[in-house]
């Protein structure tokens, strides 16, 4: 498709400018989108303030950023067409993380480490932007029922449900969340939907709001483990887990937040043959210390969990079929003009945030 289009261009740490560029071209394997609504990710943030490295080779801009989002088909390529799997005018959800399904890792199902990935919105141009190049094996059509505001949630919610998977839930499990932000509260969601028990979300600093949102997304106990004049403070979070879990530590927890003491404390106030899965992105020079014998006398097990192999289909399953609500999630929802604005406010005043979306067109 011919033409022009407006799209926030990333340059470098806090440069990212509202321009005019060409309407990306496809290829035989890829589908055009006209972009409708982009959730702003966590790790947005960090490539915007430049924390972390985009995925272009030079690992810097220019590059146009977002991956959580949901779009109308508006040109499909030779392979999709003859394969009739897309025409213009549906309504689809974008899987970023769009593997090549030909090499050693795709061939184990490790769909997530393929050698030739391809990831709109981190590697090439993503979905701050009228029109979007997908894959077309990076594509699912959206549930007649599932808006455009809700399916841009599935991104975030695929990678919630494969690291929920990973803690193996058995039914009436006590589970502790780190960190009350859109992850922790879809995880706790599902969580009740798996099998949890009672949940406890662990927040810091400026987190009271988002703990009280927290516990009318279903969590059970809240708790903030920095702000000493927080209600809900607590000195002691293992402590305070007894004391609402029969006096038993936390039978499972994860951490959706990038914090190396609150995966460190989350081994600590996890009890016998817990499993605990390390979910946020850590920093660079992070290093964890574990206190090693009662890890090892108390059975414990740790495991990663990055991105979302092989979940998308079982995660719009879970959207269908209503098992999580992602209304109350979205604090803000702003036109494309207005995106670096959203980002900021994100970093600096996150306090009555949850997810802010990008409305590109109706
Ligand atoms: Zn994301
Ligand atoms: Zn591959």
């Amino acid at each position: 498709m011919k033409g022009k289009m407006k799209a926030q261009v990333f340059y470098e740490a806090e440069k990212m400018k509202l321009e005019e560029v060409p309407i990306p071209e496809i290829t035989d394997i890829d589908v055009l989108i006209k972009v409708k609504n982009v959730g702003i990710c966590g790790s947005d943030i960090s490539y915007y303030y430049g924390l972390s490295p985009v995925g272009t080779a030079t690992g810097k801009g220019p590059i146009i950023l977002g991956h959580e989002f949901t779009g109308e088909v508006v040109e499909v390529g030779k392979v999709p067409q003859e394969m009739g799997l897309y025409k213009p005018g549906d309504r689809v959800v974008v899987n970023p993380v769009q593997n090549c399904n030909a090499c050693f890792s795709c061939a184990k199902g490790q769909t997530h480490l393929c050698q030739n990935l391809n990831v709109p919105g981190v590697s090439t141009d993503g979905g701050f932007a009228q029109y979007c190049v997908s894959r077309y094996t990076g594509l699912f059509k959206l549930p007649d029922d599932v808006s455009y505001a809700q399916g841009a949630f599935t991104e975030p919610l695929a990678c919630a449900f494969n690291g929920l998977r990973k803690l193996k839930i058995q039914p009436g499990d006590f589970v502790a969340i780190f960190g009350p932000g859109s992850m922790g509260m879809m995880m706790t969601q599902l969580a009740k939907r798996m099998g949890a028990g009672k949940i406890v979300i662990i927040g810091a600093k400026n987190d009271d709001w988002r703990l009280e949102q927290a516990k009318k997304v279903g969590a059970d106990f809240i708790f903030n483990i920095m702000e000493t004049s927080s209600k809900y403070y607590t000195e002691d979070l293992g402590k305070s887990i007894k004391e609402v879990n029969s006096d038993r530590l936390a039978d499972r927890a994860i951490v959706p937040t990038s914090s190396n003491a609150a995966f460190e404390q989350a081994v600590e106030i996890s009890g016998n043959c817990a499993t605990i899965v390390h979910y946020g992105l850590p920093n660079e020079d992070d290093v964890f210390e574990i206190p090693a014998l009662s890890f090892h006398t108390m059975d414990k097990e740790i495991r990663s969990a990055w991105l979302a192999p092989l979940a998308w289909a079982q995660t719009i399953r879970i959207i269908e079929n209503g098992l999580v609500k992602f209304d109350s999630l979205i604090t803000g929802t702003y036109p494309l003009e207005k995106t670096e604005e959203a980002i900021r406010l994100l970093k600096t005043d996150p306090g009555q945030q949850i997810k802010i979306q990008i409305k590109v067109s109706e």
